[in-house]
């Protein structure tokens, strides 16, 4: 039980000091400690808030293909002091050849198309963010909630591990999956729109030999690609499959490798070769594209965050805009005093018409990697042919990085806070995998 919570002593508007204290939200519960979790926890942090992350997982989640950042969501990253750690880590990718069966050229896309202005593995990315915001979080790793029950001063939560603490806020920044949204909006059936591809995401030894580059292959309904990994030493694969209402265990990898293995037995090219790396994998991430489609991402105190609002899909800047979520979450909580109905209000706000600009251009993703016939296949190469020629590179660079300047990034002014003692009591111990 929380028996600490400054949020019922502190005063409102500015203290003596000129030091403003936050009377109605001062501590926030955050689950999922991917790319959108700690990121809020660092701007929360910044406007004197006070997070706790709570991931289901006992470990950091480390993995995950290459995401790119372009224009606005650049200044984010500078704003966030992380440039630097992102720059020294990226992947440096050159182009990504789409290639026919014999592996010979068809379509070299440049490196902007694909990369942005600076791209990173998603792993690299997840612990850059970890480690920019674990001395000023608190984290709680192997725990999930189970019970929320928002109440006009606060929400009572209630965690698998049978620990109960009262927070101000809740966001769920927990993915596609998300827990909080189950808890708080009703069931995934209800928000999910498969959108009739699977993906399968894994690293594998380059047998490939390919060196800042990267190969597109195509069967009909079956896309594969495969580009070298930040150390060289590593191929970061992608398949992605046409497969309309896909039934399948998420927590099954035996068997997620199994169905992936039979969907390209006879793809070609050096599919076989990639399948064996798929083997090895302990790190394979399988998921259905979908797209997470809400009226609204809050209901009382209680909000979303992320692929858990609006998942987009590959190629709909999801990383960039939960990261510019996160900043927008925050700095408006801080901006309204911590009036959660105002902030929550004015971040949908900013947010939506980028939302609908990304997801927009997910819904086109699954078509675009793996056209599901022979003419289809055909029509995308001669589509983008013609849209990678010198004269309408500059339409297609904006096109690419449009849904990443949909939200500029704009500077909060930040209200330091005084320290405050831990205001939450967890029967778990965090954990971390070294
Ligand atoms: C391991 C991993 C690999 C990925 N690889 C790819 C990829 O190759 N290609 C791609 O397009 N997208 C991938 N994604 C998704 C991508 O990270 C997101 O689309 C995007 O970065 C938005 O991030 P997010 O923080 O909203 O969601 P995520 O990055 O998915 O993070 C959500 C976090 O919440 C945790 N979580 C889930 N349920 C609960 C719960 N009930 N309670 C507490 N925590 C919970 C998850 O373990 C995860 O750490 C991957 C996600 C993960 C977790």
């Amino acid at each position: 039980m929380n028996s600490n919570r400054n949020s019922q002593n502190a005063t409102n508007g500015h203290s003596a000091k000129g030091v403003r204290a936050i009377r109605t939200v001062r501590t926030v519960l955050v689950s999922g400690a991917g790319i959108a979790g700690p990121s809020l926890a660092y701007w929360l942090h910044r406007h004197g808030f006070e997070a706790t992350v709570v991931e289901r997982s006992a470990f950091l989640r480390d993995s995950g293909g290459a995401v790119d950042f372009r224009g606005e969501q650049v200044k984010l990253l500078k704003a966030m002091g992380i440039f630097d750690a992102v720059k020294a880590a990226e992947t440096a990718m050159g182009d990504q050849v789409v290639i026919d069966g014999a592996g010979e050229p068809v379509i070299a896309f440049s490196s902007a198309f694909f990369s942005g202005e600076v791209e990173i593995e998603r792993g690299d990315l997840a612990r850059i963010l970890y480690d920019a915001t674990c001395r000023d979080t608190r984290y709680v790793f192997g725990d999930w909630i189970v019970g929320l029950d928002d109440r006009a001063d606060g929400v009572r939560v209630t965690f698998a591990s049978g620990a109960t603490a009262t927070y101000d806020l809740v966001v769920g920044a927990d993915g596609l999956h998300s827990g909080v949204r189950r808890l708080a909006f009703g069931p995934e059936e209800g928000y999910r729109h498969d959108l009739g591809w699977a993906i399968a995401g894994f690293t594998a030894p380059n047998d490939l030999g390919l060196d800042h580059e990267g190969r597109i292959y195509n069967v009909p309904g079956c896309g594969v690609m495969a580009a070298s990994a930040r150390d060289g030493a590593r191929l970061g694969v992608g398949f992605v499959f046409h497969a309309p209402d896909l039934a399948y265990d998420r927590h099954d990898v035996e068997a997620q490798k199994q169905l992936v293995a039979a969907t390209y037995a006879d793809a070609g090219w050096e599919t076989r070769t990639l399948l064996k790396g798929m083997w090895q994998a302990e790190d394979l991430y399988f998921d259905t594209l979908s797209q997470i489609r809400m009226d609204r991402w809050s209901t009382g105190r209680v909000v979303l965050l992320g692929d858990a609002a609006w998942c987009a899909g590959p190629g709909g800047s999801g990383t960039g805009m939960a990261m510019m979520g996160a900043h927008v979450l925050a700095g408006e909580l801080a901006a309204a005093g911590g009036d959660h109905t105002a902030a929550f209000a004015a971040y949908e706000r900013i947010l939506r018409p980028a939302v609908k600009i990304g997801q927009k251009q997910g819904k086109g993703a699954g078509g675009f990697l793996a056209p599901v016939d022979a003419k289809k296949i055909a029509s995308r190469n001669k589509a983008y042919k013609m849209l990678t020629r010198k004269m309408v590179g500059g339409f297609f660079n904006w096109l690419t990085a449009r849904a990443a300047n949909a939200v500029e990034y704009k500077e909060y002014k930040e209200y330091p806070m005084e320290p405050v003692a831990p205001a939450v009591w967890m029967a778990g111990e965090s954990r971390i995998a070294a």
